[in-house]
């Protein structure tokens, strides 16, 4: 079966990933997108979230922050703020992370108008938390 070389890099942490791959799932601004080989090129923006990548008969969730990929028909390169697979991810730390964002978003709804909360702010750690429980598979 054909396959697409999939780069994730990072400017913190480099290379995070790099396998041929079978297929990718991701959130981008525009929607869900399934990349498979011979994809028409594209660029897009991605958002926080849990990236389902399939390879030898399975399928690997990665945690990504958002970021820029560029597709071409037999590459696919992501450049995520940050990104994280499974075994990287602090658990307490993204649950510390969902409940201060939770609570941002709780305080700013209850007064909008004099809230000085910085509501995109908090909602994207929001997204950003719940796609590290996510990939380790915790529910919230
Ligand atoms: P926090 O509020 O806990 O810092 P955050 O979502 O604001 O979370 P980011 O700005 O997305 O954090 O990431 C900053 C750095 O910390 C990145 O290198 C990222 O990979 C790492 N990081 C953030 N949260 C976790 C986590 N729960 N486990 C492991 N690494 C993490």
């Amino acid at each position: 079966m054909a396959t697409i070389k999939l780069e994730l890099v990072t400017p913190e942490g480099g290379k995070v990933f790099g396998h041929d791959i079978d297929m990718l799932i991701v959130r981008s601004t525009a929607g869900e997108l399934g990349i498979l080989p011979k994809h028409a090129r594209l660029l897009t923006e991605l958002i926080p979230h849990a990236m389902r990548v399939k390879f030898d008969g399975a399928e690997h969730l990665v945690a990504i922050s958002g970021g820029f990929m560029e597709v071409t028909p037999d590459k696919i390169t992501i450049l995520a703020d940050s990104a994280e697979l499974p075994d990287k991810i602090d658990v307490e730390r993204a649950k510390a992370a969902y409940k201060r964002a939770e609570d941002r978003i709780t305080a700013y709804k209850s007064s909008p108008k004099d809230s000085e909360i910085d509501i995109r702010r908090a909602e994207a750690a929001l997204a950003r938390a719940k796609a590290r429980l996510l990939v380790k598979n915790i529910s919230f």
